[in-house]
């Protein structure tokens, strides 16, 4: 009998993502996966986000990373609930440490539940969590040839965001090479470009999300 491992690791993992995503959808929360290198500034831009949303939105965080609280602390006192996932000598978060995650978060009463992956442009991209969307960072210092490289991270993302646009004018960086190889990969998200630290794009990027926490809203209560 021939048996593919990696298939049926996979599919294991898809019947626990279909579950969370069940979770999420009875309480109410929309999922968004954040994936990227590490350095991108996925913590960054969730500090700077989480705080913008509306006063009356609650935010819920589980944060991946091999070792560490680090980011968790970093994030403490902006988000209602949050969870670090230490995942070890593990590269990615699978939806086993995500559903174990939501049994530690209060999901009632949150609107956004952000799911920050571990920093890695390969297998996170394969592994559905139960997210709703998959938001993926690319910071300019990593350069521009990412998208051309990784395409496999760029193709299933909702959204696209080109962080650290405050170092463009200080590294030889072409723009227009993202924009080009984005539109070979990925054809329905949105690029955005933006800096959590001057705050540049970042109106886009939040109304991005009330968008979405409004479509969202229509199909979970239409189900
Ligand atoms: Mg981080
Ligand atoms: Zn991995």
């Amino acid at each position: 009998m021939k048996i593919n491992v990696v298939e049926s690791v996979l599919k294991a993992n898809d019947a626990v993502a279909r579950e969370n995503r069940r979770r999420m959808d009875a309480a109410g929360v929309l999922a968004i996966n954040i994936m990227s290198a590490p350095g991108s500034g996925k913590t960054a831009l969730l500090e700077k986000t989480i705080p913008a949303l509306k006063p009356e939105q609650l935010c819920a965080v589980l944060v991946g990373d091999l070792q560490t609280t680090r980011d968790a602390e970093r994030l403490e006192g902006n988000a209602a609930s949050i969870t670090q996932i230490n995942t070890g000598r593990g590269c990615h978060l699978s939806a086993t440490q995500v559903a174990e995650g939501l049994d530690s978060l209060d999901l009632k009463g949150i609107d956004f539940l952000f799911i920050e992956n571990v920093g890695n442009m390969v297998c996170p991209a394969a592994v559905d969590l139960g997210e709703h969307l998959r938001a993926v960072l690319l910071s300019v210092p990593e350069g521009d040839d990412k998208v051309a490289k990784y395409p496999t991270l760029f193709q299933p993302a909702s959204v696209i965001l080109l962080t650290k646009v405050d170092l463009l004018g200080l590294l030889d960086y072409e723009r227009d090479k993202v924009y080009e190889d984005v539109s070979r990969v990925n054809t329905s998200a949105p690029l955005i470009e933006l800096s959590p630290k001057t705050g540049q794009g970042m109106d886009r990027w939040l109304a991005w999300l009330q968008e979405q926490r409004r479509q969202r809203a229509i199909e979970q209560n239409a189900s």
